[in-house]
């Protein structure tokens, strides 16, 4: 199949995605975190179609994305008062919100759950496709199984090019990490997946909110993971990843010296200065959000240069960088090295 390489502000490009979503076929679309890979998540044998272009487990259920609040009544069994007040607050916008599901959710997308996960996005190519196609839109991130979620349209090429119909070029994203997840089919409500809104926003809007096991750690054997999304290897290029946690002085003087063919550093802007091994840098030490822009780019990065064994500076497990954290832990498959 050839994909089509199509432009997100123009117009009639929304139109040609509207017409092969309603036909069944796959699109690649620009949202606010990363790049979604859509199908009409009404239709069970077009979501069918994600897993195999991805090759994603079918245990593994997707986000289903609307472009109006009142969408939400047809997807789901009852809206709370707590999901209203989310709504109210953050969508638009970078989150997922968790509720059982109404019987017109295909079983391709809840994965056999009882439960169906949907966010409004804020991404206006997004919302118009959506308006345009008339459907609401079941969309994993549009990258192969495994690999870094994509943040451009040239990511996803990379990945899918000749499995769907189209990729709807919409620039770069501006969260760079995939939504925040909350579930509001548990007392109290749980975040499952950190994202663009935090925690701390969360806890501001509904009080008490859990934070699953899953986001910081690695899912126990035998336990059954919440989201199931959270128990595969996940954002990972073809290198060993490796966290230093220590200061920049420790790191430095550490990577320098465990220096091999291979051997890369993905650090803070401005610390390649002091590093003898090729560096990718993503962000600012200081910048949560900058670093979560750049993250999933700077991993494929890695791959460009063939890298072997990656030394990772990574952030404090808070505010949106609980979300850098969360990503960076599993591409490095939770392996971190404490130094003095
Ligand atoms: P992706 O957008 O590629 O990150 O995939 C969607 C994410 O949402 C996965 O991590 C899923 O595990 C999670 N998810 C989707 N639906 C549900 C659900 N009903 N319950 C828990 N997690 C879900
Ligand atoms: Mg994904």
């Amino acid at each position: 199949m050839r994909t089509q390489l199509l432009d997100a502000n123009k117009q009639e490009a929304i139109f040609t995605a509207a017409r092969i979503l309603k036909d069944g076929g796959l699109v690649g679309i620009p949202t606010e975190t990363v790049y979604g890979l859509a199908a009409n998540a009404l239709n069970g044998k077009a979501v069918a179609k994600i897993f195999a272009a991805k090759g994603r487990p079918m245990d593994n259920p997707l986000i289903v994305h609307i472009s109006e609040f009142n969408q939400l009544y047809k997807l789901v069994k009852d809206v709370p008062e707590a999901a209203k007040k989310l709504a109210d607050k953050f969508w638009p916008g970078p989150m997922t919100i968790i509720l059982p599901k109404a019987d017109i959710i295909p079983d391709e997308v809840s994965a056999g759950l009882d439960t169906v996960a949907v966010r409004f996005p804020s991404h206006p190519a997004a919302r118009a496709l959506i308006d345009a196609a008339g459907l609401p839109l079941a969309a994993p991130s549009a990258n192969l199984s495994g690999h870094p979620s994509p943040t451009t349209a040239e990511h996803v090429m990379n990945d899918l090019n000749g499995k769907i119909e189209a990729v709807l070029d919409g620039g770069p994203c501006g969260v760079g990490v995939e939504s925040t997840v909350i579930t509001l089919a548990t007392n109290p409500p749980r975040l499952l997946r950190p994202g663009g809104i935090t925690l701390e926003q969360l806890r501001e809007v509904l009080g008490e909110v859990e934070m699953d096991n899953a986001v910081l750690n690695p899912l126990q054997n035998g336990v059954r993971a919440a989201s199931p999304g959270m128990k595969y290897k996940h954002y990972s290029p073809k290198a060993n990843v490796i966290i230093i946690d220590s200061d920049f002085d420790a790191y430095r003087s550490y990577v320098n010296h465990h220096s091999v063919e291979g051997t890369a550093a993905l650090c803070y802007n401005g610390e390649d200065a002091g590093l003898t091994v090729p560096t990718i840098c993503y962000g600012g030490e200081d910048d949560y959000g900058e670093q979560a822009r750049e993250l999933f780019d700077a991993l494929r990065k890695l791959d460009d240069i063939h890298a072997k064994t990656v030394y990772a500076r990574c952030p404090e497990p808070k505010g949106v960088g609980l979300a850098v954290y969360n990503r960076l832990i599993r591409a490095a498959g939770f392996e971190v090295l404490h130094l003095g």
